[in-house]
């Protein structure tokens, strides 16, 4: 028997709702919003899409720790009820759905794409484009921007993905922004901003290092 409670948030409203029911040992977080969407609540709204921790659509907070539902298996948390709420730091829509806007003005605000940035084909060393690489697999679900100490009081951070997509654009020898990007970098809400505490790279599910991107950051700026 599964145990769980599920933060709700309707028109204004927040209440917890437990609920209780059966399911194979092996189930994930998102199977058991699935049950309980199908059998006991149609109520409850969540987001998801691929269900193989690709598409970082089902970003939530499990037990107190950010998680993808469909990568977090019930066997695996050591508590006998499961607890489960939407991310923090984002507006909550409803229930487990956050509003991802703010997330993503920051992600474009860092020059995520330059219309004429592929014309100069200049191709990084080795040794630039693997440190590209391990830090490009960023799958946008905000797990970092909700374990964000910083960002819990102060909004203005751009925040860890944006910061850690700021550091690959910043390196990449075929960028043509890197002055524009630096000022914003080193501005209020930028890199310095960060005080190192390391929630982000604790809760990626890609296992990409933000913190080691931003102290990059403050190094170059
Ligand atoms: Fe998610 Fe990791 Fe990208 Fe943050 S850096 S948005 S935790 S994949």
């Amino acid at each position: 028997m599964a145990h769980a409670t599920i933060d709700r948030f309707e028109d204004g409203r927040r209440w917890t709702q437990a609920y209780e029911l059966e399911l194979p040992p092996q189930s994930t977080v998102l199977d058991l919003l699935f049950e309980i969407q199908q059998r006991l609540d149609q109520t409850l709204s969540f987001r998801y899409s691929c269900r193989n921790w690709m598409c970082g659509s089902c970003g939530m907070l499990v037990n107190g720790r950010e998680q993808l539902a469909c990568r977090t298996r019930l066997s695996d948390l050591e508590a006998p009820v499961v607890q489960i709420a939407p991310l923090r730091n984002l507006p909550v829509v409803k229930d487990l759905i956050v509003d991802l806007a703010p997330f993503f003005e920051k992600w474009n605000k860092v020059g995520v794409a330059f219309p004429d940035q592929r014309k100069k084909p200049i191709p990084n060393s080795p040794k630039t484009q693997h440190a590209i690489d391990a830090h490009s697999d960023c799958i946008t679900c905000g797990l970092c921007y909700s374990a964000c100490d910083v960002l819990s009081h102060a909004a203005d951070f751009l925040g860890p993905a944006a910061l850690n997509r700021a550091y690959t654009l910043q390196i990449d020898a075929r960028d043509i922004a890197h002055n524009e990007r630096g000022a914003t970098i080193a501005a209020d809400g930028g890199a310095f901003r960060c005080h190192s505490m390391g929630q982000c790279t604790n809760v990626c599910p890609k296992g990409l290092d933000p913190l080691a991107a931003i102290a990059a950051l403050k190094r170059g700026a």
